[in-house]
């Protein structure tokens, strides 16, 4: 398991490439949209890792819930997972809860599953599979 990307909650993602982009230098490779999830992604390649800007598309994207609630910053850290089923499976019956028991499809139609934040000391986790 290995740190696949960081996700940060932004209200614009223009506004935050002025300052990620311009101000400290990442370079941006793509703009995507994943409607399912009601988000706007811009990815961020930081070597084997990358940061993603996360912007709400709808009023009930969780993207706004977070930003109503707790304001721009830190959303999620996603680790890469050889298979994804098996590691799900592994926490059944852990204290760690699956939000999506059944995986959902984020970025390249690569397989994805978050966990409850209040059952991993408040960090929002998410899990994707190594491509294949
Ligand atoms: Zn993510």
């Amino acid at each position: 398991m290995r740190l696949d990307h960081i996700g940060i909650a932004v209200n614009s993602i223009e506004e935050a490439l002025k300052t990620y982009q311009s101000g400290l230098g990442f370079s941006l490779a793509d703009i995507v949209t994943i409607d399912h999830q009601k988000v706007r992604v811009a990815v961020m390649p930081l070597g084997e890792y990358s940061l993603e800007l996360l912007e709400p598309t709808d009023p009930l994207s969780p993207i706004r819930k977070f930003l109503d609630k707790r304001g721009e910053g830190i959303h999620h850290l996603c680790f890469q997972v050889r298979n994804l089923a098996e590691k799900l499976q592994q926490l059944e019956g852990t204290s760690v809860q699956v939000l999506d028991a059944v995986p959902c499809r984020g970025l390249e139609n690569r397989k994805v599953a978050f966990l409850h934040p209040k059952s991993t000391h408040g960090v929002l986790i998410e899990f994707v599979e190594e491509k294949q």
